[in-house]
């Protein structure tokens, strides 16, 4: 593994960074560790002023920030812009929140015998994040701006294919005034990422990335005994109801598919659509697709990005091959992608079989999935057939019945009409093999504290 910058647009190698040095990794939890002692007791006021200081940097300089994103990762230039805005709403809404989030609770106990019960949220200690570089600051901001409003440190490991973007956090968080040693980026492999989470000294650690590193990283947590989160793949449902507008539910499809490229572990990778429109539905949604233009991701005018790097891309074309060989019908879609550029032809997968195993896979990229159900129970029953449980959507022109729906689909988060949203004031998280735990809101922020009773049983006295 080795740290560099790619150009997926150009094939540019623009900077390469060694691994981290043992000692450096050693200095870095000793430093975090060290920050821990002073940082759990910083009020929570002064910690809500980095977060906001932190927010202030990012929207100030938006537009070096996101150019960083779409030069190493090559998501659209607005796309990166609303990202670096979406990473300083989180840090705001921990600044304005935390404090009541973590706010001790009075227990109801029935029993004055029991005592006056309270619960408080303390900070665990140091925490490690591996984060993957689909959002590499949008990722980051989801830790750390809780866990440490919290009053948790953090170190960082993130994908091999962002490490200025990394850096950027780094030095971000090091001019909104966070404490040395309060957050560090390492450029750590995969030997140290054990070591580090076999250091008693390092309380927990989050993951974002795909069932193969959370499998490995949450076996390696669960032996050493240390609090994880998985936040894994997912292949969000998009059902589409026979009311549906189909104009505005066509327009969402080719959105929360494309978006980022394809790379979203909340994209709308199958869409389920009842017999009555499949087939209307697929013609707009082909013309729909057909439609994007892919090109140069700093070009306003560029709807479709390259994906992330040509090793991506291969793999992608190499599983619309497993998938065709397995007997799905696949249909290039659109104008010809550029040569240049880690570009994969847009993709409509259809006549996926039930025993066709690509069914359950995630296509991380731009290929759509398109099933037809026989009615809305069926359709229901397909959203329902896949090992992930992340996100999803229904879409219906009775919202009513929509609501009803998206309570029968089990998956973390269900939205009717519109694809799954990623938002600052919004929790974040699936089940299955999506993983397990949730980041933002107050569920984020107490996966990481230790909900500790203190209980007075001397019932005379005054509390
Ligand atoms: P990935 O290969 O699992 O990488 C994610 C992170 O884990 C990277 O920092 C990677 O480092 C690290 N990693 C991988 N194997 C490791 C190991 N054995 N030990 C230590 N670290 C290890 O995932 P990806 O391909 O970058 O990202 C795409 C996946 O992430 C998709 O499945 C997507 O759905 C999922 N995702 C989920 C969410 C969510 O919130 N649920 C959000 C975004 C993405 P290296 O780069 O050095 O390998």
């Amino acid at each position: 593994m080795t740290y560099a910058s790619t150009n997926p647009y150009t094939g540019d190698v623009l900077k390469t960074f060694p691994n981290a040095s043992d000692n450096e990794v050693a200095q870095a939890i000793a430093d975090a560790h060290a920050a821990f002692l002073s940082w759990k007791k910083t009020p929570f006021s002064a910690r809500a002023e980095i977060m906001h200081a932190a927010a202030s940097l990012l929207r100030k300089e938006v537009d070096t920030y996101a150019k960083t994103l779409t030069l190493e990762m090559g998501k659209l230039f607005a796309e990166a812009k609303a990202e670096v805005e979406l990473s300083a709403n989180i840090f705001e809404y921990y600044a304005q929140h935390a404090e009541a989030l973590l706010a001790p609770e009075k227990l109801p106990v029935g029993n004055p015998a029991e005592g006056k019960a309270m619960l408080v949220h303390d900070p665990l200690g140091v925490l490690l994040a591996i984060e993957p570089w689909n959002f590499p600051y949008y990722q980051i901001a989801r830790i750390i701006a809780p866990q440490l409003s919290a009053g948790n440190t953090m170190l960082l490991k993130h994908a091999s294919n962002v490490p200025q973007s990394a850096a950027a956090f780094e030095q971000l968080m090091r001019d909104a005034g966070l404490p040395a040693g309060a957050f560090k980026n390492l450029y750590a492999t995969r030997s140290q990422v054990e070591l580090i989470l076999n250091d008693s000294r390092v309380r927990g650690v989050a993951l974002t990335g795909s069932e193969e590193a959370g499998a490995i990283i949450a076996a390696q947590a669960g032996k050493a005994l240390k609090k994880s989160t998985m936040e894994l793949g997912g292949a969000d449902a998009f059902v589409v109801l026979a009311d549906a507008d189909l104009e505005k539910t066509v327009k969402w499809a080719v959105f929360g598919r494309h978006w980022n490229g394809g790379q979203v572990c909340v994209s709308s990778k199958r869409m389920i659509i009842v017999d009555e429109i499949y087939d209307r539905f697929l013609e707009r949604y082909t013309v729909g697709v057909a439609g994007l233009r892919a090109g140069d991701p700093f070009d306003a005018e560029t709807t479709l990005a390259p994906l992330s790097s040509q090793g991506a891309a291969d793999d992608l074309k190499d599983k619309i091959r497993r998938a065709a060989a397995h007997g799905a019908k696949a249909t290039e879609v659109g104008p010809k992608v550029p040569n240049r550029g880690a570009f994969v032809q847009p993709t409509i997968l259809t006549d996926v079989s039930e025993e066709n195993p690509a069914r359950y896979w995630e296509f991380f990229g731009p290929v759509s999935m398109l099933f037809r159900a026989k009615d809305e129970e069926d359709a229901l029953r397909i959203a329902n057939d896949s090992p992930f449980g992340l996100g999803g959507s229904v879409f219906t022109s009775d919202v009513k019945h929509g609501a009803e729906v998206a309570e029968k689909i089990s998956t973390g988060m269900v939205f009717v009409n519109h694809p799954t949203m990623v938002k600052a004031d919004l929790p974040f998280g699936g089940i299955r093999r999506s993983g397990y735990g949730r980041e933002l809101l107050g569920l984020g922020i107490k996966e990481f504290v230790n909900h500790k009773l203190i209980d007075v049983v001397d019932i005379d006295a005054e509390f």
